[in-house]
């Protein structure tokens, strides 16, 4: 399977907040996406792994992706080690996507930061021959994609681009909407936490408002790459 972008998450969610609106163009577009969440989410305060289950399928509906992934390494334990390294590039190779995302690697979040590392070392180990991998008893072939771009979780960086996302923004905000357990509930019964705060759900519309602001757009989601990047004029 060629696939257009694969994404990758330390938790269900984290690519919702991170570039929902990003990923409703792209599959607008016509464009083949992916999500690979790495935990399930286990220690979150709110909700439980069967909830966050459901909740993940609701969001990767309204976002229209191909297919979605969860490899169950244990929540607070995302850590570069060989055999994760080696399981992310199995996921590569299987799905030879042309762009991957990751996130940023500095974050409040150890694991976002754990994450980050090891999509980065199965980049660039995935394109490697000598480095051998099978998937259900196939040898796959060797993949290197043409772009790694991290996304936005807590910290904010400089960007070196934003896509315009006003025409995908409310699709993005019913994503998140879709992690009943983890955003504004308020009114249930969870307790209330960095996420669910309902001040929360207001910065990510004003995070939108401000990149989409630096390129004159209503709403943006900001990325970074640490290649430089050709402008096509
Ligand atoms: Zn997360």
């Amino acid at each position: 399977m060629n696939l257009d972008i694969l994404i990758f998450a330390a938790h269900p969610d984290d690519a919702e907040l991170g570039m929902g609106g990003t990923i409703a163009k792209l599959t607008a577009e016509g464009k083949s996406v992916g999500i690979i969440d790495l935990t399930e989410a286990e220690l979150s305060s709110n909700g439980n792994i069967e909830s966050r289950r459901v909740e993940t399928e609701d969001a990767s509906k309204v976002l229209n992706i191909s297919f979605r992934e969860n490899l169950k390494v244990p929540d607070g334990k995302v850590k570069v080690n060989d055999e994760i390294v080696k399981t992310v590039i199995t996921r590569i190779r299987k799905h030879q996507p042309k762009i991957i995302f990751a996130p940023y690697f500095n974050d409040r979040h150890p694991d976002h930061i754990g994450a980050s590392k090891i999509v980065k070392e199965a980049v660039f180990f995935s394109g490697l021959k000598k480095i051998e991998t099978d998937l259900d008893g196939q040898n796959q072939t060797i993949h290197r994609p043409d772009k790694l771009y991290y996304y936005m979780q807590t910290y904010e960086f400089a960007p070196s681009f934003v896509v315009d996302i006003s025409n995908h923004f409310e699709t993005k905000m019913k994503s998140v909407r879709a992690y009943k357990s983890q955003f504004n509930n308020s009114n249930a019964e969870g307790e209330l936490t960095f996420i669910s705060d309902p001040k929360f759900i207001k910065m990510l519309e004003a995070r939108a408002r401000h990149y989409g602001f630096q390129i004159r757009k209503e709403y943006g989601e900001p990325f970074y790459s640490e290649e430089t990047i050709e402008l096509k004029i």
